[in-house]
């Protein structure tokens, strides 16, 4: 209603005083008719909103893999690369600093915290060593680290995520390292921890699923240390495909 008045008035004032004096009586009736005009497109604006909601949110998700340059290998039918889904980068408003220098989603935050202290309380010392990613500085880690050894980047996707296909950059994607243990940190000596062993038996109950078990269908390479939350429907959404595969064969 206001943007309404607002905009007649601008319009009045673009109007030569001498022919905006000759209209008073007609503008009852315009503001009626005004009012009723704004009524109806903040109506339309609502529904148009509702309707292009679910169709905004699913273009956080790639729909089509990325190629990146620098790759010789290009993405498969499932859209993965080496092993890889490709992932869309967090909305900067859904993200939340958990610890200085780590942002995690909001709801994986919540969750993650509650588990840690469950953790504590029986005894483990459950640390964050890593959570969002933006896409810029999964890139710049994947090609300075693939040059600083000397690696292909095919070489390099054996042991970490391309830039767009890391869960990382969703937001839900955490690493854990035991604090009695810190020499385990990113390795896969970090399954012999007290701290995977307790992950094990209780990361389900706070949402967390292991991304990249011994052996995964997916073929990448065992992670213990890598874990995603699971626990809303954006993140069921997100990891429904990579879910099929990072179940243990049974
Ligand atoms: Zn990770």
């Amino acid at each position: 209603m206001a943007r309404a008045s607002s905009a007649r008035r601008t319009e009045r004032e673009d109007i030569p005083v001498a022919r905006r004096t000759r209209q008073p009586r007609q503008r009852k009736g315009d503001g009626a008719v005004g009012l009723l005009f704004g009524l109806v497109l903040i109506c339309a604006g609502s529904l148009a909103a509702v309707m292009l909601a679910p169709s905004l949110l699913s273009r956080r998700q790639p729909t089509q893999s990325l190629e990146i340059s620098g790759f010789r290998e290009r993405p498969d039918v499932d859209g993965r690369l080496l092993g890889h889904f490709p992932y869309g980068e967090a909305d900067a408003d859904q993200l939340i600093v958990f610890e200085p220098g780590i942002e995690l989603n909001v709801e994986a935050a919540e969750a993650l915290n509650t588990m840690m202290r469950s953790a504590l309380a029986d005894g483990v010392d459950l640390r964050l060593l890593s959570g969002f990613r933006s896409l810029a500085l999964q890139e710049s880690i994947f090609f300075d680290v693939a040059s600083e050894r000397n690696q292909t980047a095919e070489e390099r996707a054996q042991v970490s995520a391309p830039p767009g296909y890391s869960e990382h950059s969703t937001g839900y994607a955490v690493d854990l390292g035991d604090g009695r243990f810190p020499e385990t940190n990113l390795s896969q000596s970090f399954q012999d921890t007290e701290a995977f062993r307790w992950l094990q038996d209780y990361a389900a109950r706070y949402h967390f699923v292991l991304s990249f078990p011994e052996d995964n269908k997916q073929g990448v390479m065992y992670e213990p240390w890598h874990w995603r939350y699971e626990g809303n429907a954006d993140a069921l959404r997100l990891f429904e495909p990579a879910s099929r595969f990072s179940r243990r064969d049974s």
